[in-house]
C-alpha cells in the first residue's frame, strides 16, 4: 500500500474520544499514528466559525510545528429545530465551570428542544470535516455527515460527547449503545474517512 503522506501521521486533536476513533480507523493501514500531545504541541483556540475553518486551523498548526503531516478533525451536532445549533459550538456547549460535561449540553440540548413549537422527532445530523495538512502549506478537505433523531432519555454508555442521545437513520439504538466497530461503519468521521482512505491509500 502507498500513502500520500509517507508512513507517520499526526492526529492534531486533543479530544481522547476522536483520537481513539481516529487510531481504530487507521489501524488497517499499516501507519504510525500519533498524537499532537505526544510531540508537546498544545491545541490552537479554535477562532473561526465553520468546522473546515476550524480543522484547517488546527491542522496547519501541528503540521508547522512538527514538520510532519497532519489530520485534523472538526465535528459537531446540528439540531434542525435549533436553526443548525450548536453546530461550530458543539464542544462549548459542554463548558462548566467544573471542566467539560456531555450531560449538562444534552440537558441543555433537550431542554432548549421541549421549548421549540414542533415536537418530535427532533431532527440532527453530526458532521465531520477532516482537514490532511502539509508543513509545506498544502492541504486537503474531508466531509461527511450522518442524518438522525434526538432522543430522550439518554441510552448507552459507550462512545462519547453527544452519542447517548443520538440514533442515526435506520437504526434503533443510539451511538452510545453501539461498540467502536459498529459505529465505526457508519459515522460522520468513518465517511469522512473514507474519502480520505481513497484519496490518499492506493
Ligand atoms: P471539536 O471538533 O473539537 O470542536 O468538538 C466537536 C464536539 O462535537 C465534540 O466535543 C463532541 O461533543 C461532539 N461530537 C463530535 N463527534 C461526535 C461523535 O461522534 N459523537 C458524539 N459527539 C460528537
Amino acid at each position: 500500500m502507498t500513502c500520500c503522506f509517507g508512513d507517520t501521521l499526526i492526529l492534531a486533536t486533543h479530544n481522547e474520544g476522536k483520537v481513539e476513533e481516529m487510531r481504530a480507523l487507521l489501524a488497517s493501514r499499516g501507519i504510525a499514528v500519533k498524537s499532537a500531545a505526544d510531540f508537546g504541541v498544545e491545541a490552537p483556540e479554535e477562532t473561526e466559525t465553520t468546522f473546515v475553518g476550524n480543522a484547517r486551523l488546527k491542522a496547519h498548526h501541528v503540521a508547522s510545528q512538527t514538520g510532519l503531516p497532519a489530520l485534523a478533525d472538526d465535528s459537531g451536532m446540528e439540531v434542525e429545530a435549533l436553526g443548525g445549533a450548536p453546530g461550530v459550538f458543539t464542544a462549548d456547549w459542554a463548558e462548566t465551570s467544573a471542566g467539560r460535561d456531555f450531560l449538562h449540553a444534552m440537558t441543555k440540548t433537550w431542554d432548549l428542544l421541549k421549548a421549540t413549537a414542533g415536537g418530535p422527532p427532533y431532527r440532527a445530523r453530526f458532521c465531520c470535516t477532516l482537514v490532511l495538512a502539509f508543513p509545506d502549506g498544502r492541504d486537503e478537505v474531508f466531509e461527511a455527515h450522518v442524518d438522525g433523531d434526538l432522543v430522550w432519555p439518554l441510552r448507552g454508555e459507550l462512545g462519547h460527547g453527544y452519542d447517548p442521545m443520538f440514533v442515526p437513520e435506520g437504526q434503533s439504538r443510539t451511538f452510545a449503545e453501539m461498540s467502536a466497530a459498529e459505529k465505526n461503519a457508519i459515522s460522520h468521521r468513518a465517511r469522512a474517512f473514507e474519502q480520505f482512505a481513497a484519496k490518499c491509500f492506493t
